[in-house]
């Protein structure tokens, strides 16, 4: 039998409280976390008043016999680790020890808890830190904690309370979290009681992202492919180039199962987009990493969500790697023949049944979804669908993939059927995006050829022009230009790439010049990031209008999809837009 008593050191469990308990969502956070230390299987998570009035969580986890229920209303009284030498390889998410006392000390508390074996469950009730009443109660197993009027004896923290809107933007993504972080655990989440999200336990990552945004959103997002190097292993799902939001607010980085942010995990997301994202855009990541919990620092803070890495260059570069992987297999989607997920429905008078159509397998000619294709249209408009070599060798690739092109919109666009639906390509961006990895290829790579001059020119910039071409020499030449440093401010130019054949070669490198200084954000003098040089250069190819003649049209389309990434242009911006025949349909009306 435990004794009753008033907790000691209520005072410095409410200065703890200061740092764990910030607000009502990172107490749900350390309740959940609880639950899930304590095997659940099923959560369920209420809220009422923004969580001011009401946080409740209820697991069907081992449950506390009466002397452990106690114990855990006590400072630093944790059943998790022992000694520092645990503390070094933590793998549960709680083992401070201070959550529950914390809590308990600046709300109203109660714990209601029973094991498997007991015959009656216990209930402690704890206000402001006092214990104030421990009695058998009736209960399943498991546990259930309710904090009511939170922070109603420090109004200093009540008073830092954001508005309601925010406090529970802040619920919701902590719930969110959690559930993402544990697909197999059932979740009930309730809102002043109404469900919020009801998911059930499902075997992925990937599941779990469909049951809380929808199989739309999941859509939108490709498989990482799951790497192990360095022993890091790298799995979950990432936006596909092109899908990107306003915000971060589907970002999420695990590791062994606990949510973290480092700013190692976002670069190296960045540098995995590098050239895919518009300024202010942001990718949806949800990363899951395993690696060994001692070259991972969890107990940089009482909240566990910074941490430190014992090799933080080495996690950006698996990050980068893995992700990287996956945006580079997506080009082959693109061309990929028809999905499973293409459905059609059959209506019948009152009900509507969504009848799957079996998958088709490579090789097949799937059967595409028309938009009223007229026959006139020449059959070898749609090329076989034989899916491109990954690799950017140059291996001989197949026609327009799985596109049937329908023709020019205004000069700027092309517009394509797929088999998901409607198609526009921006050829303007299509041309910068080919041209782009071409000059990566270089001219070693036989990728771009050099056009020799008339007579070689010898030319003098301006001192800022100048330098910038000076500083960037060795990526022009392997862009096909062929520039030499002739003495003084004077330079030779004998040849210009193919591209800009025919074109005045002062001009050309003034307008690079331009390009540069106008382009690097950084203002730095010397030389730039290779790519940020190719980028430069394929802006100086740029030309207003699209091509009319069809055969170009196809080429280019043709071009674009043996890109390694073809989606964006180099600046991130959107190459091809797809519309989904689900949402055409739904726009029609006809969902
Ligand atoms: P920590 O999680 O860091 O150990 P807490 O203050 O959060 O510290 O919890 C103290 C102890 O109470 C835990 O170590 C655990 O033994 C017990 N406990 C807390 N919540 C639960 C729960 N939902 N089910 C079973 N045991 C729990
Ligand atoms: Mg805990």
């Amino acid at each position: 039998m435990g004794k009753i008593r008033v907790l000691p050191e209520v005072v410095a469990s409410q200065v703890a409280a200061g740092e764990v308990v910030e607000r009502p969502a990172s107490v749900v956070k350390e309740l959940m976390e609880n639950s899930l230390d304590a095997g659940a299987r099923q959560i369920e998570v209420e809220v009422r008043g923004a969580g001011t009035s009401l946080l409740r969580v209820t697991d069907d986890g081992a449950g506390m016999d009466r002397e452990d229920a106690l114990m855990a209303l006590e400072r630093h009284a944790t059943s998790k680790i022992g000694t520092a030498a645990d503390l070094a390889a933590v793998l549960t998410m709680g083992f401070r020890g201070e959550a529950l006392p914390s809590i308990a000390s600046v709300s109203e508390f109660s714990l209601r808890t029973k094991t498997a074996d007991a015959p009656a469950g216990t209930e402690a009730v704890v206000r402001g830190g006092k214990l104030v009443a421990v009695r058998d109660v009736g209960c399943s197993t498991g546990t259930t904690i309710e904090v009511k009027s939170l922070f109603f004896n420090v109004p200093a923290r009540r008073k830092f309370l954001r508005s309601s809107a925010t406090e529970i933007s802040h619920l919701d993504r902590a719930v969110e979290t959690v559930a993402l972080a544990f697909p197999s655990v059932a979740w009930h989440y309730l809102r002043d009681g109404r469900t919020v999200w009801r998911l059930t336990s499902v075997p992925s990552a990937e599941a779990r992202v469909a049951e809380l945004y929808g199989v739309e959103a999941r859509r939108e997002l490709l498989e990482i492919s799951e790497a192990e190097a360095d022993g890091i292993r790298v799995a979950g799902l990432v936006s596909r180039p092109g899908v990107t939001r306003a915000d971060r607010s589907r970002q999420f980085f695990f590791i062994n199962g606990r949510a973290v942010e480092s700013g190692f995990l976002a670069a190296g997301i960045r540098e995995a987009y590098r050239q895919m994202l518009e300024p202010g855009r942001h990718p949806s990541v949800f990363l899951y990493l395993a690696m060994d919990p001692r070259a991972v620092d969890c107990n940089v803070h009482p909240a566990k969500r910074e941490v430190r890495f014992r090799n933080g260059a080495m996690v950006r570069e698996a990050v980068r790697r893995a992700v990287e992987g996956a945006l580079r297999e997506a080009r082959a989607e693109w061309l990929r023949p028809a999905r499973p997920h293409i459905v059609s429905r059959i209506e019948t008078p009152g009900e509507v049944t969504v009848v799957s159509r079996p998958a088709v397998s490579a090789g097949h000619q799937p059967e595409l979804p028309r938009a009223s294709a007229p026959e006139a249209r020449p059959a070898e408009m749609v090329v076989p669908l034989s899916p491109p070599p990954l690799s950017s060798s140059s291996a001989p690739r197949s026609g327009i993939g799985e596109f049937r092109l329908i023709g020019p919109l205004s000069r700027r666009y092309l517009l394509l059927e797929g088999t998901e639906g409607l198609v526009m390509l921006d050829q303007r961006a299509a041309r910068q995006r080919i041209l782009f990895e071409r000059l990566q290829s270089g001219v070693d790579g036989g990728a771009v050829a050099s056009q020799r001059l008339l007579s070689p020119e010898v030319l003098e910039l301006g001192p800022r022009e100048h330098e910038v071409v000076a500083a960037n020499l060795p990526v022009l030449v392997s862009s096909g230009f062929a520039v030499e440093i002739f003495g003084g401010r004077s330079l030779k130019v004998e040849a210009l790439p193919d591209f800009l054949a025919g074109r005045d070669p002062r001009r050309v490198l003034e307008d690079f010049a331009a390009e540069c200084l106008e382009g690097s954000a950084s203002r730095a003098r010397g030389a730039l990031a290779d790519d940020a040089v190719r980028r430069a250069v394929a802006r100086l190819a740029m030309e207003p209008e699209g091509v009319t003649d069809e055969r170009e049209q196809r080429a280019l389309v043709t071009q674009l999809l043996n890109c390694e990434l073809p989606y964006c242009d180099p600046e991130g911006r959107p190459v091809m837009l797809q519309f989904s025949w689900r949402e055409l349909d739904r726009k029609f009306g006809r969902g």
